[in-house]
């Protein structure tokens, strides 16, 4: 597996954006530190919708965002909701979002995670692609080092950055058995298309750019939903459906062709037009937010990204990669803590669990615990979007003869549709979120 020294002082599991972010605050303190990536290179085997908020990591990485190949800055939000045969969009289009320092932009992570991988290796740290790790090496009951293509590689802590399935957490039995409920799967395509296209299709200026969630009749009342994103010379488009609600069907239903009948649509045809499809991905995501977390450490052994189940649905937008980085940054400062004290133990290295409590991520994770109990309700992606799509309809279509009052015509639809227990039920759980 390379040359690299027997006894490291940290060895990430995962080149992805929580293990580029450990392994970048480590090397910077100057500790020795070894990055496994079983992908070709970092950003290969890395799938996500996708845009990143930077407000929350900002003054993280304050020399790096400046330069970093990112695509486009969103200025217009868009949540479709698609019934039978029509769509209802909403569209915000912010002044504030089109101001400096931009709030989020749209990202390709084979792009980015790869550019990231090289700032990482400019600090010190040395980065392996191509290797799997297969398993942990245990000594007197600690994690002491990991087993890859044969090799036993001992380290002071193992950092398990290897996503959302992580092998790592669940053979330092952090992880206890996974419910389908906790997840999804996810199709994406990257579809190329000119930059003056995209610029002219989506109404954007420059480098502006468009970020539009889908739901309702394109999961077949399942769980789930849809995303379009636009880059600088491409559009990620993607659908996630939970696997419990795959399950569910009789038969099993398989996302490919929700995939391809969400590309039929009228609506979304339209968009893609001449495009060429360049990239085509199917990952897990987690949808079980706080519950599906696993425990984050113990000797020896600190968990990661969505390794550790840092990600949210959040209805309105899906959040991974922020906390990806943000524990990486965490992780690396508890490690840090560790060796000054010469002590790796679970209790030391609690300290990156209490970091986590006191940002942004374990208090989101908080926030949205009930997020999936919401997400499981059928009726949000059956229901709803068909009662409003039909709504709007009604009161847009002119028949031959006289209109009905526009007061009568939402009377008539929400107390034919909407006035039931079931539906208030709905009312007082989204008000939890
Ligand atoms: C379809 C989809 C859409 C999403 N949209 C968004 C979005 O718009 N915004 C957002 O913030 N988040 C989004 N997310 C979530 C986000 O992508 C993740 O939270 C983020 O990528 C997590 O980063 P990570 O570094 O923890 O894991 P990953 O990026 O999955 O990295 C894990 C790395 O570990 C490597 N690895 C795994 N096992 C091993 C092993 N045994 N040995 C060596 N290497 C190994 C993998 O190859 C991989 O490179 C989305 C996710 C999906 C799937």
């Amino acid at each position: 597996m390379g040359d690299c020294t027997d006894k490291m002082d940290v060895i990430v599991v995962g080149a992805g954006l929580a293990g580029l972010s450990t392994a970048y605050f480590l090397a910077d303190a100057g500790l020795d530190v070894l990055v496994v990536e079983r992908g070709d290179f970092p950003g290969s085997k890395n799938v996500t919708g996708g845009r990143i908020y930077l407000n929350p990591v900002r003054d993280l990485f304050p020399d790096l965002w400046e330069q970093a190949p990112l695509e486009r800055h969103v200025t217009r939000e868009r949540l479709t909701m698609m019934a039978r045969e029509s769509a209802t969009t909403v569209e915000l289009q912010s002044e504030r979002f089109n101001r400096q320092p931009y709030h989020s932009y749209t990202i390709l992570r084979a792009k980015f995670d790869r550019w990231f991988a090289d700032r990482v290796a400019e600090k010190g740290a040395f980065l392996i692609p191509k290797n799997k790790v297969d398993d942990l090496v245990f000594e007197g009951g600690r994690v002491a080092g990991i087993v890859a293509d044969g090799d036993e590689i001992h380290a002071d802590v193992v950092v398990a950055a290897d996503g959302i399935l992580s092998l790592m957490a669940e053979k330092a039995g952090l992880r206890e058995k996974q419910q389908p409920r906790h997840f999804a799967v996810s199709m994406k395509e990257v579809i190329e298309l000119p930059r003056q296209t995209i610029e002219d299709r989506f109404n954007l200026e420059g480098d502006q750019g468009l970020a539009q969630l889908f739901f309702g009749e394109l999961t077949q009342g399942m769980m789930g939903g849809g995303f379009l994103y636009t880059n600088l010379e491409s559009i990620s488009l993607g659908l996630v459906v939970g696997v419990e609600s795959l399950m569910e069907r009789d038969p099993l239903q398989e996302v490919h062709p929700l995939m391809e009948a969400f590309k039929e649509r009228p609506e979304i045809r339209v968009l893609l037009e001449g495009g060429e499809v360049v990239e085509y991905s199917a990952h897990v995501i987690t949808e079980g937010g706080i519950h599906a977390m696993p425990k984050l450490f113990s000797d020896g052994m600190l968990v990661v990204g969505d390794a550790a189940g840092l990600g949210l649905n959040m209805l309105m937008t899906i959040r991974g990669m922020e906390y990806a980085l943000a524990s990486g940054a965490m992780a690396a400062q508890a490690i840090q803590r560790a060796k000054e004290k010469g002590d790796f133990s679970a209790s030391t290295l609690a300290y990156y669990e209490e970091l986590l409590k006191d940002s942004f991520v374990l208090k989101d994770m908080h926030t949205f615990r009930h997020a999936l109990n919401i997400l499981e309700n059928p009726r949000l992606f059956n229901l709803y979007p068909q009662v409003v799509c039909d709504l709007f309809e009604k009161l847009m279509w002119i028949d031959s003869g006289p209109k009905e009052g526009l007061f009568s015509i939402v009377f008539g639809e929400v107390r034919s549709k909407l006035l039931s227990f079931s539906v208030l039920r709905d009312v007082l759980s989204f008000c939890k979120m």
